[in-house]
């Protein structure tokens, strides 16, 4: 609906065409100054292009990135807040979002034990049933990501106040209300959840760190006994390298020694354009090689640890699936027997070097680069199998056999 002051101010922008009707020079009715200016009618409705309501309906970001060995890669943040626990928008806008970010797979993981905006000195109140459920941002999520086609895994995060065991993701419960009941024991909680078929994930390992015992001054130095426990019994099945704006390069190790699946996670809590921009590619994503895109793809792939992080240009993955990655996004192929052309037919960053100086490689880009005499292999500087052991391509054997 337009007002009156709108409408004047607008025709007054528009100048020379003042003499003009200001509703068909607003709205474009007609080109001609000397056409009879329509009369209103009460109820006369127009539609008007308003910018806002064009970039809000702007195609979503498209992060291209081809199948890997037959599994198709699907981007994910798996650690997302709301306004259930501490977020500051509804779950239905976390679904926006995520598609609007090219998204194809989200858990929204609202705290368990902390839930300011609608505890009992909270701003929002909820009905007693709805204040005793525990799945209510998944369901409040729900109907929007099936009309969106995103894949929406019902989610919560074990929030303990000190480390260990600090914050636990809990992926593809049945019923997070059972888990809830156990809160006072959280290795209770982690039973129930594992008992249920979940996903477990421990959040942002640098977090308290100071109080962990073993872990100091912010950075993680080896992994906490309790985690390892954990391990053993089945219980703990991935980890976080990257949260918000964290990175823990340890992590990459402990992935290869205690078989966790890497994950790079949001953990966003206000609103993505308030946190990233819009569309911003350095929100932190957790790649999947699934073999379907559904929700059962994305349980088998996590529990088969085929994931791999991709946040602030860098990307972290374990062996196999990182090389695998890697030789199905760019192509290498020999221009002359000194020169090589590099492909990079994926959105994903790549800094490389062949013997040389480092080079980027921009994503959807090729780049030809000079090889040293006797140099075998690409060094792929951004994209990290262990915490200081940087990828490692063989360059094809008609390159470096070539003469
Ligand atoms: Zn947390
Ligand atoms: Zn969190």
């Amino acid at each position: 609906m337009l007002n009156r002051r709108y409408f004047l101010k607008h025709s007054a922008m528009l100048g020379a065409a003042a003499s003009l009707s200001p509703v068909s020079a607003l709205w474009g009715k007609s080109e001609n100054p000397d056409s009879i200016p329509p009369v209103h009618k009460n109820g006369d409705t127009y539609t008007v292009n308003m910018g806002h309501i064009q970039a809000a309906s702007s195609p979503a970001r498209q992060i291209n990135i081809p199948d890997v060995e037959g599994f198709k890669v699907l981007k994910g943040d798996f650690h997302i807040h709301t306004l259930f626990s501490d977020g500051q928008v509804m779950p239905k806008d976390r679904v926006l979002e995520a598609v609007n970010n090219g998204l194809d797979v989200i858990s929204i993981t609202d705290h368990i034990e902390y839930r300011p905006n609608i505890s009992k000195d909270g701003r929002w109140k909820l009905a007693a049933e709805q204040a005793d459920d525990f799945n209510i941002w998944y369901e409040a999520a729900r109907s929007d990501a099936e009309k969106k086609e995103l894949l929406l895994i019902r989610g919560a995060e074990i929030t303990k106040r000190s480390m260990p065991p600090g914050h636990l993701n809990v992926l593809f419960a049945s019923d997070n209300n059972p888990i809830t009941a156990a809160a006072d024991d959280w290795k209770t909680m982690v039973q129930v959840a594992a008992d249920q078929g979940a996903f477990i994930l421990w959040n942002h390992p640098g977090w308290e760190a100071p109080a962990s015992g073993g872990i100091k001054q912010g950075a993680p130095l080896f992994f906490p006994e309790v985690h390892k426990e954990m391990v053993r019994k089945g219980l703990l099945h991935g980890i976080e390298i990257f949260n918000y704006n964290e990175y823990y390069p340890v992590v990459s190790d402990w992935c290869n020694e205690q078989n966790l699946a890497v994950f790079a996670n949001s953990d966003i809590h206000d609103s993505e354009l308030a946190t990233y921009g819009i569309q911003n590619p350095l929100r932190p994503l957790t790649l999947v090689l699934a073999r379907e895109r559904s929700l059962e793809g994305v349980r088998e792939a996590l529990f088969a640890r085929r994931t791999v992080g991709w946040a602030a240009g860098m990307i972290w993955g374990r062996e196999p699936w990182l090389p695998a990655l890697f030789k199905s996004a760019v192509e290498i192929k020999a221009i002359t027997p000194g020169t090589i052309e590099l492909n990079n037919k994926s959105s994903l960053p790549v800094t490389a070097g062949v013997g040389g100086a480092i080079f980027e490689l921009p994503q959807n880009a090729r780049r030809q680069v000079y090889r040293a005499e006797g140099v075998k292999s690409l060094t792929v500087a951004n994209w990290m199998t262990s915490m200081n052991k940087p990828l490692e391509i063989q360059l094809p054997a008609e390159i470096t056999d070539a003469k």
